[in-house]
Formats: C-alpha cells, sequence, structure tokens
C-alpha cells in the first residue's frame, strides 16, 4: 500500500508536461541498435584543441567551483567573441552568466523575467524544451505558426502582430531554427523589433547554431538591431559550434539589471558549469574564429548526404537555411489514417534501423505535428550513408490491396 505522499505524486507543474521525446528516441535508438538521427548532436569527435585545453585545466587543478557566473577567462572570452563577429559591446563583468548550457541559460533566463500570467510569444514548430519551460516559469505562451513551402518557412507578420498585447513580456526566438533550419533575415528581425519596442517586450534569442548556416547567409543576432540591445538576452553556447554538447557549457548575455536576476537563479540551480570545461571553451572560442568559419563548409557536404535521399526515398522536406535538421513530411508512408507521427517514428526504429523525432513533439497541439518527422545530420559520412540506404528500403506504402471476393455460397 503506498503511503499517502507517493499517491499524491508530482507537482501540479511538473504534471502539465511530459518527459523529453528527443531524449525517449535516443534510448530507442539504442534499444533497437537503430542509427540514430534523433537527438541532435555529433557522432564525429571534438577538435583536439578544446580537449587539450580542458584536460591541461584539470592537471593544473581548476578542479574546484568557479565563480558561479562564469569563470573570468570564459567571459572575457565570449565578451571578445561577440565583439569580433558582430561588434557588440559586452562586458565580461556585468553581462555576462555562464550556464550548464543554452538549455539552463534559457530556463534560468524565463524563471529570472517572467511573472505567473505574463505571456511569451514562440513560433512554432518550437524546440521542445520551450515548451516546459514555459510552464515551469508560469508564463502562457502564444504560438505564431511558421508554414513550409518551397520557399521555406515563414510566418504572417499579422499573425505575429496578433500574438502580441499588454501581457506580453518575451518573445523566444530561435535562429538558425531547430527542428524547420529557417534563418531569420534581417527584415524579419526587424519586424520583430518593431513589435518589441512598441510593446516594450524583451527577446531571448537561442543562437546555439549561430556558426551552421548554408548557402552564405550570416547570423545576425537580433540583439544588433537598433533598440534591441537593452531588451535582448541572448543565449548560445559551445555545444554545437565545438562539437562537445556533453560539457553543458553555454551563457546568456543580458543588460545588467537582467543578468544580475538571471545570474541568482542559475547560481541556485546548479552554483556553476563545470570548471575546467570552461577553461577548455575559452581557449576554443579565443583559438577558434577559423574554425567556426569553416563549420558551415563541414556542413554543407553532410546536408548534401542527406537532404537529396531523404527527398528521393519519398519524404517532403526543403533544405535547411542552417542548423543540422530536416523537418520532413511523411505522408507518403502513412500505414493507415490512424498512424500518427510517433507511431511511424517507433516503427522506423523497429523495422528499418533509423530514429528520427515525431513532428508532434515540436507543436503545442500534437495534431499539428503528425505528418512530419525530424531527422538530424551531425554525423559522419558511413553514418549518414547507412541511414539513407536503410530509409530506401521503407518504400512508399503500396496503395490499398482489393477487398477478397466474397466467398461464394
Ligand atoms: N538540441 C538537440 C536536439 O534538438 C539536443 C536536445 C537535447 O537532448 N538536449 O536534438
Amino acid at each position: 500500500m503506498p503511503s499517502a505522499i507517493l499517491t499524491r505524486g508530482v507537482s501540479h507543474r511538473v504534471e502539465n508536461f511530459t518527459e523529453s521525446v528527443i531524449r525517449e528516441m535516443t534510448r530507442l535508438a539504442m534499444e533497437y541498435d537503430a542509427i540514430n538521427l534523433a537527438q541532435g548532436f555529433p557522432d564525429f569527435a571534438a577538435p583536439a584543441f578544446i580537449k587539450e585545453a580542458a584536460i591541461q585545466a584539470i592537471r593544473d587543478e581548476v578542479n574546484q567551483y568557479s565563480v558561479t557566473w562564469g569563470d573570468p577567462a570564459l567571459r572575457q572570452a565570449i565578451a571578445e567573441k561577440y565583439r569580433r563577429f558582430y561588434r557588440m559591446p559586452i562586458d565580461p563583468d556585468r553581462h555576462v552568466t555562464v550556464c550548464c548550457g543554452a538549455t539552463e541559460a534559457m530556463i534560468s533566463t524565463l524563471i529570472a523575467l517572467l511573472n505567473p500570467g505574463d505571456e511569451t510569444v514562440i513560433f512554432e514548430p518550437f524546440y521542445e524544451n520551450y515548451g516546459p519551460d514555459s510552464i515551469l516559469s508560469g508564463a502562457h505562451p502564444r504560438f505564431v505558426p511558421l508554414r513550409g513551402g518551397p520557399a521555406g518557412w515563414n510566418f504572417d507578420p499579422q499573425e505575429l502582430a496578433a500574438a502580441f498585447n499588454e501581457r506580453t513580456r518575451a518573445i523566444i526566438i530561435n535562429t538558425p531554427n531547430n527542428p524547420t533550419g529557417k534563418v531569420f533575415t534581417r527584415s524579419e528581425l526587424e519586424i520583430i523589433r518593431d513589435l518589441c519596442v512598441r510593446w516594450d517586450v524583451l527577446a531571448i534569442t537561442d543562437e546555439i547554431y549561430e556558426h551552421i548556416l548554408y548557402d552564405g547567409r550570416q547570423h545576425i543576432p537580433l540583439a544588433t538591431l537598433d533598440g534591441m540591445a537593452e531588451r535582448t538576452i541572448t543565449i548560445s553556447g559551445v555545444s554545437k559550434t565545438f562539437s562537445v554538447t556533453g560539457w553543458r557549457i553555454g551563457w546568456a548575455l543580458a543588460p545588467a539589471a537582467l543578468a544580475n536576476g538571471i545570474r541568482k537563479v542559475h547560481d541556485f540551480l546548479t552554483v556553476g558549469a563545470p570548471a575546467p570545461l570552461q577553461i577548455g571553451a575559452a581557449h576554443a572560442i579565443n583559438h577558434g574564429d577559423d574554425y567556426c568559419r569553416n563549420l558551415s563548409a563541414e556542413y554543407e557536404l553532410r546536408r548534401r548526404w542527406l537532404v537529396p535521399p531523404l527527398q528521393a526515398a519519398g519524404f517532403r522536406c526543403q533544405w535547411p537555411e542552417g542548423a543540422y535538421y530536416v523537418l520532413a513530411g511523411i505522408e507518403p508512408f502513412l500505414s493507415s489514417a490512424e498512424e500518427t507521427d510517433e507511431a511511424f517514428a517507433r516503427r522506423l526504429v523497429r523495422e528499418i534501423g533509423v530514429a528520427g523525432v515525431p513532428g508532434s513533439s515540436f507543436y503545442h497541439d500534437p495534431r499539428l505535428g503528425r505528418t512530419q518527422i525530424r531527422f538530424c545530420f551531425p554525423k559522419q559520412d558511413a553514418t549518414l550513408n547507412a541511414a539513407v540506404e536503410r530509409l530506401r528500403r521503407l518504400g512508399a506504402p503500396a496503395p490499398p490491396e482489393a477487398p477478397a471476393p466474397a466467398p461464394r455460397s
């Protein structure tokens, strides 16, 4: 007989969201020995220069807590990087909070800056975490659709404007975007800027894929637009750029008055990010400009390994403009009107041996993602090749067979 404390269970807050489907698909991929194109992390080596710097830091006894909001060397490196790449004036002592990944930077920012009843504006489909993040911070999200088509993923400026009101406190922008691969253009960012200024709203930007861009596109931090520096929290990290997703080193850059709040939440959640890995990250940022500039070319090759074969196999998808995901239409493969994206994704793991993320994970209403699956491509050629080979076996289902003739009496 369970005790009363157990039957009462978890908090209402936690009851309102489910476990991460992205992480669940990784578990499933391991169980069935499938190729994991679900959770977005590289299967190739991190560059030697970042690893050596972290190893050296451990040897040098950087093994105790760092300053809670970040080792001074890393905060300095971050500030200088933003000056070099984007001409952003960042004060390492007042603006930077180093966190346990961009994930923690986002949740610490939302908890620090939002009150229950505040509204956030979020483009949909959205990175899975923003849903639970909103619930945990007590904010009410309003979703604005990004619609995919031959011209990429776009929003309707009028729909965006209609999402703002006097309760709106923040908009979350993820560019380059997970899961659509959209890169917001300057004119789109200007539309967002005008609404933020008009309604006195904060912008919280997740720029973790800032160095993965295709076809000559440029990354534009929203904070660099006129009127936005004082109302933008810029979030990024080393995970995707330097292929160290397990290190958990990210950051939030914010005006000092807001950074103070973010630092408080961060401190009580985690005390600090791993100290020696912060030194490794500082070294990589200080010496990695060429590496960052080459990253897009590397990912361009992987994009070419995956997108055309997916299209040839019958998935309906656009070329991503940035980041390393493809959100693909699966209509031709659904075995019946009842088969959901989740059922399809599970079938793909079990029968074909490839894992992706069901589209519904990226929508507030699962029905909206029912005909989609997300594949990621931060993988070696051999991995992508093997995945493509397996996906070819999928084949569009044959039309339903003619009903068997009625038995003769
Ligand atoms: N951002 C990655 C993705 O979307 C990894 C998510 C995670 O598990 N932290 O797949």
